[in-house]
């Protein structure tokens, strides 16, 4: 068994070590700064509620396993979780709406959820304030962990089966051999280890660095506050070991105004997330004393009570039984936000045998230390942790600034409805195209993501929409999809398969492999050949052990040792990097791999006559004979240096070209200048996705995880299945072909042409929810709304559905692929 340290032991860290030791892993050793009976960080206050339900399906699935763990833990007949079930209350119009929204997402991932009248919230909440409550969302299987006594119930299974802990030991250094982590340093000496598994909590900045890691977590105190005894509950049994267990009332939200509800025996917790942010940091909280209790702990910041106020005002109208009490305890408790609100799980591509698992909340804690056993030990989680890896931030996202900033933002609009389109506002323009400058000319409506700008629409493009053809005009949309869209997109679509666009694609993430090891390197971790000789693209996918697929990837070989991968998204470089390393390390001959995004820029040009703007550039030959549907090359367009790839996101004829970034503008204006003539236009990212969706092509995150097999998600065509060499998932590959798919990724068409979905929505099936939307767009050319989503893979085509959108069933059919052109006679001509 490896050695294994894992620093702190609060909720996370005992859980990593029992989901370790639970596995046969012997030689654990928990290394905590703190008292083991209370280690003094967020754990040691955490009031524990535990809400499931979330806009990801990764985050409710973490917290689905958090509560079947923390149930069946139990000592002398107490248990740690008191299944209360949870209640989110509606004092307005909006929240009531959002309700709807949020109990599709508990069904599309499985949860059992209701929505409630008023008359059932006061039934199960008696206290609540008649006049403002208009409705709610009761989830049963929510409720109360009792994090601090999990903890201690968990140092004592795993004690017993063998994991040593050190109690009062602060790590202060992280050794390392060369690339290797070898073990910590504390003040009674080093400790060797093979891994070492920070799971220091908000801390985890500290110990990052301690190795040259920069992990993206700010700690921020929030509020959280006791009331005096509720007279109506007196003579509650308030045994501080056992608090919480005998609440019988659910776990309440007020989400209107940011606060949360729990009792505490005869008395109340509130907490507030509605006040200022209020950042710490960690290192200036000093060493964990010697003597840890409630009131005095690294966590627990003085209680700033004019930031209180508003909260407690609230507070005492939504639940007047609370007038006849007072704040007898309160606090600013201190606890980890991300930019993207997620926790950190993974570990970082230069470094090996180091990893974290941080900015976890109690809700997802098992779930997590569980994810993180399953890839320790067969090196992929059931559950996919893609949107929780380390490595999905980019390089500027992981500045102090660009951290402080969102993550601030974060605890601000924690409960606040928000649009699955909602752009952040600020930082912007971190990260632009160099064809920025036109864009803006072009009244761009611009979208965040990643930090780059991304055009969704342009305002030029307006008076189009009075020329479509009737049956292109654009149909009224509902409020809510009404938002960052625009009708314009539908003219830009139009454009695009009766003419010709360009769409910025600077953004999607190039990077480039080279060395003698390079055919090697990409032979073994993707499901292509790429041993075809130098000017072929191919589209293939990276799998994990079992088949499941953890990206999706363009290879242009441009010459014998240099190809370019064209992917979606920094996790899939994080990997690459991490194989090239370990292929040099191995013995094998080197390969380098680097992200070249920022430094190269690329525009899609697409349409039936882009074969006419080339041309009008370049006296090369762009026939399809002399550069064929995925062939790549080198050439010089109107004195440019440009990479040419013969390929298509929204299934047209034509190109992406990409040059340097220093070209971009230049390269941008002689391709609008030669395309006036044959009607080009900028497309924006809206038209695009509907483009794509209708083409079939799918999003690696979005339609497709390591959740999902080839086969199922209806990509086994970038399988060679003629390939000899071995190559990651090849066994399990060869084992799934002879299987028939339990599952399948299906387009669906919306029945009354009209009702457009965003995503993640439920999908029924017989009155069943059996499935859910990924990703969904108004298919203009088709004329009707469009829909993929994951089905039981006995479902046929022309089968009827039902998705549940704002708690209405819309109708659709399950169509057979792909929705628009499936022969391909518009991109092979
Ligand atoms: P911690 O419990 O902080 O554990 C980290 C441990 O690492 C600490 O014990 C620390 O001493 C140790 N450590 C750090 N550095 C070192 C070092 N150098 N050497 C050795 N040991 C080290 N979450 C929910 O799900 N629901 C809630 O209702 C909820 N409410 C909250 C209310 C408040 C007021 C606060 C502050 C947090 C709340 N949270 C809630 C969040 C939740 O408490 C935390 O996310 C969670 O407890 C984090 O667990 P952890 O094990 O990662 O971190």
């Amino acid at each position: 068994s490896q050695r294994v340290i894992i620093i702190g032991a609060g909720i996370v860290g005992t859980n990593l070590a029992d989901e370790l030791a639970s596995r046969g892993w012997t030689d654990i050793t928990v290394v905590e700064q703190g008292p083991l009976n209370m280690p003094g960080g967020s754990t040691s206050h955490a009031p524990g509620l535990v809400f499931q339900t979330n806009t990801s399906k990764t985050m409710t699935h973490l917290a689905r396993y958090t509560v079947e763990k923390l149930l069946s833990i139990e000592k002398d007949g107490q248990k740690c979780f008191n299944q209360v079930g949870g209640l989110e209350v509606a004092t307005t119009p909006a929240r009531l709406e959002e309700l709807k929204r949020k109990l599709g997402y508990a069904s599309a991932w499985g949860i059992e959820a209701r929505l409630v009248s008023a008359e059932e919230c006061f039934k199960m909440y008696p206290h609540l304030n008649h006049d403002m409550v208009l409705g709610g969302l009761h989830i049963p299987s929510d409720g109360l962990a009792l994090a601090a006594r999990a903890t201690q119930l968990l140092i004592e299974r795993t004690k017993q089966a063998g994991v040593r802990y050190l109690e009062h030991t602060p790590v202060t250094g992280i050794e390392r051999a060369g690339s290797r982590v070898t073990g910590v340093t504390t003040p009674n000496g080093s400790i060797p280890a093979d891994i070492v598994v920070s799971c220091a909590g908000f801390w985890g900045v500290e110990l990052g660095a301690m190795v040259g890691v920069q992990i993206p977590l700010l700690p921020l105190a929030h509020q959280y506050a006791k009331t005096t005894a509720v007279p109506a509950l007196a003579g509650r049994d308030i045994n501080s070991q056992i608090n919480g267990m005998n609440a019988t009332l659910p776990i309440l939200r007020h989400q209107d105004q940011d606060l949360y509800y729990r009792e505490h025996g005869e008395q109340y917790g509130i907490g507030y997330y509605g006040h200022r942010p209020m950042p710490v940091i960690a290192s200036s909280l000093g060493l964990t004393p010697k003597h840890v209790d409630e009131h005095n702990m690294p966590s627990r910041l003085e209680f700033t009570k004019e930031d209180f106020d508003p909260a407690w005002k609230e507070t005492q109208s939504l639940l007047p039984i609370l007038q006849e009490t007072e704040i007898a305890d309160g606090f600013n408790g201190v606890f980890s936000f991300t930019p993207d609100g997620g926790p950190i799980l993974g570990q970082p591509s230069h470094l090996d045998g180091f990893y974290v698992a941080e900015a976890v909340w109690v809700t997802h804690s098992a779930g997590v230390a569980r994810a993180l056993a399953q890839i320790l030990t067969t090196g992929h989680s059931d559950i996919d942790v893609s949107e929780c890896e380390l490595s999905r931030f980019e390089e500027v996202q992981l500045s102090p600034e660009y951290v402080s900033e969102t993550s601030q933002q974060n605890f601000v609009e924690i409960y606040d409805i928000l649009h699955p389109l909602q752009p952040r506002e600020s930082p912007r323009k971190l990260r632009v195209s160099p064809f920025h400058a036109r864009q803006q000319e072009l009244g761009a409506f611009f979208l965040e993501t990643g930090g780059w700008e991304r055009p969704w629409w342009y305002e030029a493009n307006k008076d189009l929409v009075k020329a479509l053809p009737a049956s292109w005009r654009p149909v009224e949309r509902d409020a809510w999809s009404a938002q960052f869209h625009s009708p314009i997109s539908a003219a830009e679509a139009w454009k695009t398969r009766n003419a010709v666009a360009m769409f910025d694609m600077t953004s999607f993430h190039r990077f480039e492999v080279s060395g003698p090891g390079a055919v090697q390197l990409l032979q073994r971790l993707t499901t292509g050949n790429m041993t075809a000789k130098p000017g072929s693209v191919t589209y293939t996918l990276l799998l994990n052990n079992h088949g499941g697929i953890r990206g999706d990837i363009f290879v242009s070989r441009l010459e014998d040792d240099v190809f370019q991968i064209g992917a979606n998204s920094a996790t899939e470089l994080a990997y690459l990097q991490k194989e090239a390393r370990l292929q040099g390390k191995h013995g094998s001959q080197w390969a380098q791999v680097r992200d070249i995004t920022g430094s190269t820029c690329c525009i899609g040009l697409w349409g039936p006559r882009a074969r006419e703007v080339i041309s009008a550039i370049s006296a090369d030959d762009f026939s399809n004979k002399a550069l064929p549907y995925f062939g790549v090359k080198k050439t010089i367009l109107a004195g440019i240096p440009v990479t040419i790839i013969r390929k298509s996101y929204v299934g047209e004829l034509g190109w992406e070209i990409q040059s340097s970034a220093e070209y971009g503008q230049r390269l941008w204006d002689i391709i609008w200048q030669a395309g006036k003539l044959h009607g080009l236009i900028a497309g924006g990212r809206s038209a695009f996705n509907s483009l794509r969706i209708e083409k079939g092509y799918r999003t690696y995150g979005v339609d497709m995880t390591t959740e999902h097999n080839p086969f199922e998600a209806g990509v086994a065509y970038a399988i060679d299945s003629n390939k000899s060499d071995d190559f990651v998932g090849k066994a399990a590959i060869q084992r799934l072909s002879t299987q028939t798919p339990t599952r399948r990724l299906r387009p669906l068409t919306i029945n009354d042409g009209r009702s457009v979905v965003l995503g993640k929505e439920p999908v029924f099936y017989n009155g069943k929810a059996v499935g859910y939307v990924t990703s969904a767009a108004f298919g203009y050319t088709i004329g009707q709304p469009v829909a993929y989503a994951w089905l039981p893979g006995s479902v046929n085509d022309g089968e009827s559905v039902e998705i549940e959108y704002f708690g209405k069933r819309i109708p659709a059919t399950v169509s057979a692929e792909a929705l628009y052109d499936p022969g391909m006679s518009r991109l092979i001509q």
